[in-house]
């Protein structure tokens, strides 16, 4: 429960706290800074958080989700870096453009007003005008959520040109509220193989590097693959002038919510709140214990007897996964989180696969392995490549009743399959891939036609949260109707509200013709009379939402249509 309006009037709230990464990235900064938020909310604090993005791309809109993972969109329409996403799956709050900073947004901003002659014409600098910027937006932060902590990551890793600017933010906001700011290097700590030991050095380059930036760390998150022992905790507080009880051990872990305990076994919520002199307080993380206890269990060898452990086979027909010789996951990271979620709330184990939609196009008969698994998830997507493979995987869904989930481009696909091979419109598909296509059952908007013309591709998409009406007796109202709803009024539509990024739409001419051969416009958003959700008849699971689910579940609250889509495969399991 947060209490943040109700504060000891010796405090003085808000307090700020920087989180800048050392060695290299990848080393879960985010998921460090989100727990951290966990903690300190789980002892009555309102928390916020900030992501800054040393890119001078304005949103993370414009970027390639194999490069930089997934795009995450708020309910205001922002699209941004995926950490944003876990600090809301961590805090189940919803997070706004303001928790999202780059530093094409800071310049725009400043270049904006010196544009508008409000600098008075005196000369606009980098620094201090830059830094001041980042400060202002810190602040506004602060006061429009009214939180006690805000944590502030900073992208990157210090000694890179990029993120100077953010860390001389840092510094002088330091200046200003010594009393309020507190700094965490999370640092890395090798363990080479040929050695055999646990490493140090590179962690001692990294804060003389931020030392270099004015800044000594207050806290140091050791990151590493196994626990920091005393010796190591010792040599790094010598070296970096940190006293032993602020070097935290940060392993590896199997599941992201054990961050949080994991710190909380260290003190490090306590720790923090006396750095800034604040009263202790105990933290209640019972839910997240109870989660990662259920987690931990599920690991364990399948119980056969009691068919107690089982797990379930979720297959996700993408493209954004390869990269040179590796299988990247984080351009899916909040679709499988969303199974996650739904599948521990089963107490059952996700087990998820990653088939390629090319393969399906290049060998015939490939397709036939989806048989293997419990239900198939077609995710969103842009661009042609592998659009015919999703295809055709699709279809093998309908007609083998193979449970299915598709989500943005996955529902616009399930239309075209739908449309060529049940309505006979041969010659079906969505003008993204086929402009001056015959039959375009998905098409591009007239205003988002006219943006497209003007080559405006950033920010101009349909971004952000629009309400949803859903019909009544059908597989999505039931999985979201909470019981009090099914049960008193069964009859009445239900709305809810989902983040939306896309430019396509169903065509609402080609509505007819495919509810005729049994496609039901299940959702709708009423404004604009435009289809949010199909649905299949005559299967036991066959969704499509134009909206992207995924990105409004949480660990102790699944999303109701992951969940429903779970509960169909796992009864339908064949495994
Ligand atoms: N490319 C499709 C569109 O823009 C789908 C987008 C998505 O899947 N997010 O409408």
């Amino acid at each position: 429960m947060e209490h943040g309006t109700t504060r000891n009037f010796l405090y003085i709230m808000p307090k700020f706290i920087f989180v800048a990464g050392g060695v290299m990235s990848g080393i879960g900064k985010g998921v460090a800074t989100a727990a951290i938020g966990k903690i300190l909310q789980s002892k009555g604090f309102k928390v916020t958080a900030v992501k800054i993005d040393p890119y001078i791309n304005v949103d993370a809109g414009t970027m390639n989700p194999v490069e930089h993972g997934e795009i995450f969109v708020t309910d205001d329409g922002i699209e941004c870096d995926q950490d944003v996403g876990n600090y809301e799956r961590f805090l189940d709050k919803n997070l706004t453009t303001e928790n999202y900073i780059t530093t094409g947004r800071v310049y725009q901003a400043v270049i904006q007003r010196e544009r508008n002659l409000e600098y008075e014409g005196r000369c606009v600098e980098v620094v201090p005008d830059i830094p001041n910027e980042v400060i202002s937006r810190i602040s506004k932060v602060a006061k429009s959520t009214r939180a006690d902590f805000v944590l502030i990551e900073i992208g990157g890793t210090v000694g890179e040109y990029q993120n100077l600017l953010f860390l001389e933010a840092a510094r002088m906001m330091r200046l200003q509220k010594p009393k309020d700011i507190l700094f965490i290097l999370i640092s890395y700590l090798p363990v080479p193989e040929m050695i055999g030991e646990m490493k140090t050095k590179p962690t001692q380059t990294a804060v003389r590097l931020l030392n270099e930036a004015g800044i000594q760390p207050d806290i140091i998150l050791g990151r590493s693959s196994v626990p920091l022992d005393e010796p190591r905790k010792r040599k790094i507080s010598i070296f970096c002038n940190v006293a032993p009880e602020d070097v935290i051990s940060a392993p590896d872990i199997k599941s992201i919510y054990e961050i949080s305990l994991n710190f909380e076994k260290e003190n490090l919520g306590n720790q923090i709140l006396k750095k800034f002199g604040l009263r202790l307080r105990k933290s209640n993380l019972k839910d997240w214990e109870r989660l990662v206890s259920i987690i931990k269990k599920l690991e364990k060898p399948v119980h056969q007897a009691h068919n107690l452990y089982a797990s379930v086979k979720i297959g996700i027909v993408g493209k954004y996964f390869e990269t040179g010789g590796f299988t990247l996951m984080d351009s899916y990271i909040s679709i499988i989180e969303a199974i996650k979620h739904a599948t521990w709330f089963y107490k059952k184990r996700p087990e998820i696969f990653w088939l390629s939609a090319e393969k399906y196009e290049q060998e015939a008969g490939t397709v036939k392995e989806l048989k293997k698994f419990d239900g198939i998830i077609v995710p969103g997507g842009f661009g042609s490549r592998g659009v015919e493979g999703k295809i055709k995987a699709i279809e093998f869904c309908r007609k083998n009743k193979i449970p299915y989930l598709g989500l943005c481009l996955g529902m616009q696909l399930a239309v075209v399959e739908f449309a060529r091979n049940v309505c006979g419109l041969k010659m079906a598909n969505s003008t993204e891939f086929s402009p001056n296509c015959q039959e375009p059952v998905i098409d591009v908007l007239p205003e988002q036609k006219a943006l497209l013309h003007e080559k405006k591709y950033g920010g101009t998409m349909r971004l952000g949260a629009y309400l949803c009406e859903i019909k009544p007796k059908t597989l999505s109202f039931r999985a979201y109707s909470p019981l009090r709803v099914l049960l008193k009024t069964p009859q009445k539509p239900f709305y809810t509200s989902e983040r939306h990024r896309h430019r396509y739409e169903l065509n609402n001419e080609f509505r007819e013709a495919l509810e005729a051969k049994g496609m039901v416009m299940v959702g709708i958003n009423p404004e604009r009379n435009l289809v949010e959700i199909i649905e299949l008849k005559n299967h036991p699971f066959f969704v499509g939402t134009q909206f992207h689910p995924e990105y409004k579940s949480r660990p102790l609250k699944p999303h109701p249509l992951f969940r429903e889509f779970i509960r169909i495969c796992l009864k339908n399991s064949r495994n």
